[in-house]
């Protein structure tokens, strides 16, 4: 059985900034560079680059 844990979310700078959803299952990679959130449908991109 597998519970819901931290392992199914985004660091909080992932996640997005519309609706602040870091569930993986409902952000999308749409390139390298952007995400999709399916919640609220809002393309970012996550976190800060490596710098
Ligand atoms: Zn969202």
């Amino acid at each position: 059985m597998q519970m819901a844990t931290d392992d199914n979310l985004v660091d909080p700078s992932d996640a997005c900034p519309l609706c602040s959803e870091r569930r993986v299952d409902l952000l999308v990679w749409i390139d390298d560079d952007h995400v999709e959130c399916t919640m609220c449908g809002t393309v970012y991109q996550p976190g800060s680059p490596h710098a």
